[in-house]
């Protein structure tokens, strides 16, 4: 595909957005729910069908693509620490401003809350543990992403260590990764289709009216986002590898469109694999930390953790301690680390991070009914910050550039 085709269908998705809201601000809800939801609907089926095999075929060459084992290794400490350290850093962001801005004061809980009694906190161990796939088939097929990242490193790893004989299995990988890509690649033409369908059945479902109460919150998630972005991950990429900022949000521009209409990082799995290459990453070192990047380093997700954490102790008129804000760090990286990269999944962890310092689960309900805007604006963050860790490692390693990208590649 040319890069010019591929400049033309971010515009198509653009204007699709922008017919998205002006049709969902006409039409009722139901209308909406009925003949356009479905529309964006397929689109987000249609990406999920190939991420699975995507993810695997990907992980699975990048760690093995590294012959050089101790290479393998220092990258893959690289690319965890950044991740660690990022999401830490911004889960401690986000309690900041939340804590400035305190978008809970204020609010009437009264007649909200109905349906945060069905929500469940899974425990902590049994996340851990479920980390690891008792059977990676049966994880295949419910597409549990950690699960599968899991296996697919540790697959890797093996393979690469079988060195020659290993060769004729690593390249099969790289092969069915190039054929998802090239199936995402065809499934992306539907693309403005289904950006319209989700934007207009966003808008129609959440008016104003209903945004307004909850404004602060989501006020609140963006400043604390542009920060984030503006003093961690720009400075990162500006510093360390010397990208240009402009060229940095040129070249993020794709992947952080279909994150920010589609809600979902695995949607944007195969832009953020494109711009990585783009902005100078090595093939193994992208195919290596993007997609595991994908459903490990949310960062927006893990800023989301922390002013949704000080929002609902607002809502309930709960003093957060120190003690209990350091939880909140620690619980809302392992929730953001556990969180998947679809839309809404986000909300969901949070009870991990609710549950472990006292807030009522009521919250979530209160929280879920904005959660589409809340979600736009985590998920566009977590596939940036993939891009800019995989450029940032590529750098440390000193290969920068060292492979030019060749597109649909
Ligand atoms: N929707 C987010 C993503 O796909 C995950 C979340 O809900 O936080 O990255």
């Amino acid at each position: 595909m040319s890069s010019k085709m591929k400049i033309s269908l971010a515009w198509q998705m653009m204007i699709g957005l922008a017919l998205g809201v002006v049709v969902g601000a006409i039409v009722d809800s139901s209308l909406a729910t009925t003949y356009l939801k479905p529309l964006g609907d397929l689109f987000i089926r249609l990406i999920r069908m190939v991420v699975v095999p995507l993810v695997i075929a990907t992980i699975i060459a990048g760690s093995a693509g590294i012959s050089d084992t101790s290479k393998l290794g220092r990258v893959a400490v690289k690319v965890l620490l950044i991740y660690a350290a990022t999401t830490g850093i911004a889960v401690a962001c986000g309690l900041f401003f939340a804590g400035i801005i305190q978008p809970g004061q204020g609010l009437d809980l009264s007649t909200e809350g109905l349906q945060a009694k069905n929500v469940v906190a899974p425990p902590l161990v049994q996340t851990l543990l479920d980390i690891v796939p008792i059977n990676p088939m049966e994880a295949m097929a419910k597409g549990s992403m950690l699960q599968i990242i899991f296996f697919a490193v540790i697959f890797g790893f093996a393979l690469s260590g079988l060195g020659e004989r290993g060769k004729g299995v690593l390249k099969f990988f790289e092969v069915v990764g190039d054929v998802m890509i090239r199936m995402t690649h065809m499934v992306m033409v539907y693309a403005p289709i289904g950006v319209f369908g989700l934007m207009s059945y966003t808008v129609a479902r959440h008016g104003l009216s209903v945004l307004l109460p909850l404004g602060a919150l989501i006020v609140t998630a963006f400043i604390a986002t542009v920060v984030f972005v503006v003093l961690v991950l720009i400075p990162m990429v500006r510093f360390v590898t010397g990208t240009p900022v402009m060229v940095f949000l040129k070249n993020i521009f794709e992947p952080w469109l279909v994150a920010f209409t589609t809600c979902s990082s695995a949607a944007a799995l195969p832009a953020n694999l494109s711009a990585a290459r783009r902005l100078g990453a090595t093939k193994a070192i992208a195919s290596f930390s993007i997609p595991l990047g994908n459903t490990v380093n949310m960062n927006g997700t893990a800023i989301y953790m922390g002013v949704c954490s000080i929002f609902a102790a607002g809502v309930y008129g709960l003093p957060l301690t120190m003690g209990d804000q350091v939880t909140i760090v620690l619980m809302g990286v392992l929730a953001a680390v556990g969180t998947a990269g679809v839309p809404g999944a986000g909300l969901i962890m949070t009870t991990i991070v609710f549950t472990q310092v006292g807030i009522p689960l009521e919250a979530v309900a209160l929280i879920a009914g904005v959660d589409r805007i809340l979600d736009m604006i985590r998920t566009s963050i977590n596939v940036v910050g993939d891009v800019a860790s995989a450029v940032t490692v590529t750098k440390l390693e000193g290969d920068l550039g060292a492979e030019p990208y060749v597109e649909g590649e």
